[in-house]
């Protein structure tokens, strides 16, 4: 079964999101559990709490079914102690907040060594935040997304999100996300269903399907190794439909959250009705 939504708003509180992804007929989704560009935010409420629980079940979309993201100023990989323990910090805010939300996943990007050390000691410094916040939380596991691999940004390669997951001591606890986009502009090509066949093989070989917890099923505007990151509307890109076609019938992308992280979010409802019709068989 395929479980396809999108990154929806939680705008006047963590609750609404369940709401707002039943609205466009998602049957999963992502939020931010906080405000993606500030370091601290108030703890959530009891409140608001109950009401994400009460709604998420009244919409019908299953907990592991949410891949919620965490704030985008957190580097895991930060080469200096003191902005690293911030971030650290920052991450284990986030685990404990999908926690209390009943959510078992968090999906974050690895982090970057900004050129002041290298990417191989940065991968390290991610796998040891990685064990420091798992052992200081309970219930919800670690899902580091693969990157364009912009700037000095970790993780375009599947040879890194192996190399941390290595690195990590609770392999049950620790998954990967696979975006569409940033594998593209990394410099795999998904273009057509022959493209899907080997860069699908390469991770299965590298990292594993074992490790996929979610996908974001993204457009890019940029070309396949560009290592840019601009994500763009389904079909509207450079990539074209036939990866989203080849996703939407491989069981290897069942049971697990589909995830649309496009531009123009009112076309969601559009794109996701788009990527439940290419199935071949109706689920
Ligand atoms: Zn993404
Ligand atoms: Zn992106």
């Amino acid at each position: 079964m395929k479980y396809v939504g999108a990154h929806v708003s939680a705008a006047g509180g963590v609750e609404n999101a369940p709401l707002n992804a039943a609205r466009i007929g998602a049957r999963a989704f992502a939020l931010f559990t906080k405000n993606q560009r500030q370091w601290v935010a108030k703890p959530l409420t009891e409140q608001s709490i109950d009401a994400f629980k009460a709604n998420l079940k009244e919409v019908g979309i299953a907990p592991e079914h949410v891949l919620p993201h965490d704030s985008y100023l957190i580097n895991l990989g930060h080469p200096e102690s003191e902005p690293l323990q911030k971030s650290r910090d920052a991450f284990l805010d986030e685990l404990q907040r999908c926690a209390q939300l009943g959510l078992p996943l968090l999906n974050f990007h690895p982090g970057a060594h900004l050129n002041k050390c290298s990417e191989e000691q940065s991968l390290a410094i991610v796998a040891d935040s990685i064990n420091w916040a798992l052992e200081k939380s309970e219930g919800v596991t670690a899902v580091i997304e693969n990157t364009a691999g912009q700037g000095t940004n970790l993780g375009y390669r599947f040879e890194h999100l192996a190399r941390i997951i290595e690195g990590v001591e609770d392999k049950s606890r620790v998954g990967v996300c696979l975006d569409t986009c940033h594998t593209f502009t990394a410099g795999y090509d998904l273009r057509t269903a022959e493209a899907c066949d080997a860069t699908f093989a390469e991770f299965e070989h590298i990292v594993g399907f074992r490790y996929l917890r979610g996908m974001h099923l993204n457009d890019s505007k940029p070309d396949l190794g560009s290592r840019v990151d601009r994500h763009e509307s389904l079909g509207k890109g450079k990539l074209g439909l036939d990866c989203f076609r080849y996703i939407m019938n491989d069981a290897r992308f069942d049971d697990i959250p589909l995830v649309l992280e496009t531009i123009d979010e009112g076309l969601w409802a559009e794109e996701i009705a788009l990527l439940y019709s290419m199935q071949s068989i109706q689920q």
